[in-house]
């Protein structure tokens, strides 16, 4: 099932209509290998680190805390509502004479209140990190998303085809001085291997699907004997690059994405991309509505957003996760794992969003046969508990 980036032909058709705007319209962008790199780097250009604080959302996940740890700040988590909007008041409270930066998350695309939060970060002299990483489109106020924080960071594997890449886009700062190499020939050739197969696994490049499985037996028969030769450390969780769960790597700091990527991101149709979220949100909206034991976390779409995942809030979260997953059905939870000692102390409402919400993707390339079987999945095992 496609949670995670995959490639079909119809990626590439393209459309009439003007799409919804990008972070790309929002200002110049440095294209990165994750979004996680461009928090680090933007802190970075403007000298925070040992000795300063950095508000952070209490729900949250792992990859937004490690670049702040890695420049050597401390975070500071403030409080969210309980359907993840930033409390406003708790932000205020938080900011001490240590305070630099904050950073908000337009959870699964959904905007924040940019006009509390630009304003809070002016008059607090605050750099203001707008996460989108889960709104790589969308329209806030009539402006491109991205455009109200002094940097904005994307993660373009999250909507597009591709196995590697972040943005770092500023409308206010330059970005001439950060400078990026190549990450490599072996990267590149990984970006362009991994697509390909996740494609050809979901089968959703037919005509070259035969080509492919030959070449991807050729590949792990290859691997296989490389790791005979070198064993490898078993029990190593695989890199889910959707739920954030491989680490911040230094040395990524100054490479560039892959070429694949930057090629598929700039010639993916980006009103394909939006148009099929939305529609797939509003299949999903409809076909949860009423249902006991379960309540959409956002029952309206409004104009303007281009939904990541849809976040479905459950009565009981713990049998029903569990049970979904256990079926393969591909359901998330945000903020499951989470930065040790942040738990109900710090904010009881991100705590119960942590358990109580799962995700359920509303990908592009999901087939109405695959989202009618999710549903199913869903609804039929809600009514069971
Ligand atoms: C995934 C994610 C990130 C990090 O994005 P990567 O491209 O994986 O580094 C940052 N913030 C949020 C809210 C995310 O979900």
């Amino acid at each position: 099932m496609p949670v995670e980036p995959v490639l079909s032909w119809r990626s590439f058709v393209p459309r009439t209509q003007t799409p919804l705007p990008s972070v790309l319209d929002a200002g110049p962008a440095l294209f990165l290998t994750s979004a996680r790199v461009g928090i680090a780097l933007a802190l970075r250009a403007h000298g925070i680190g040992p000795g300063h604080e950095v508000l952070v959302p209490a729900y949250h996940c792992i990859a937004m805390i490690e670049p702040v740890r890695f420049c050597g700040a401390t975070p500071v988590f403030y409080r969210v509502t309980d359907n993840a909007r930033a409390d406003i008041g708790d932000i205020a409270a938080k900011c001490s004479a240590r305070t630099r930066a904050i950073i908000a998350v337009h959870y699964f695309g959904f905007p924040q209140d940019m006009r509390s939060l630009r304003p809070l970060c002016d008059d607090r002299g605050l750099l203001f990190i707008e996460d989108c990483a889960h709104a790589f489109f969308g329209e806030m106020d009539g402006q491109p998303v991205g455009r109200h924080g002094d940097y904005a960071i994307a993660s373009a594997l999250k909507f597009f085809p591709i196995y590697d890449g972040g943005v770092l886009i500023s409308a206010r700062h330059n970005l001439s001085g950060i400078h990026l190499n190549s990450a490599g020939v072996s990267f590149e050739m990984k970006s362009i291997v991994n697509i390909l197969e996740q494609s050809a696994t979901y089968s959703r490049l037919r005509p070259l699907s035969m080509p492919l499985r030959a070449t991807m037996a050729i590949k792990d028969r290859l691997w296989r004997a490389h790791k005979r030769r070198r064993p490898v450390p078993s029990g190593v969780p695989a890199p889910v690059a959707a739920d954030g769960a491989y680490g911040f790597d230094p040395d990524s700091l100054d490479k560039r994405a892959s070429h694949m990527s930057r090629l598929l991101t700039a010639i993916a149709s980006r009103q394909r991309i939006t148009q099929k979220r939305r529609d797939h949100y509003r299949a999903l909206l409809a076909a949860f509505e009423g249902i006991s034991g379960a309540s959409p976390l956002y029952p309206d779409l409004p104009h303007g957003v281009v939904p990541y995942m849809f976040p479905l809030r459950l009565r009981n979260p713990d049998t029903v996760y569990y049970s979904l997953k256990r079926e393969g059905v591909p359901v998330l939870r945000f903020s499951e794992d989470h930065w040790p000692g942040v738990d109900e102390s710090v904010c009881p409402a991100a705590a119960r969003l942590a358990h109580e919400v799962i995700q359920i993707p509303c990908h592009q390339e999901l087939r109405a046969r695959e989202l009618n079987w999710i549903i199913d999945r869903v609804r039929t095992t809600i009514a069971a508990h």
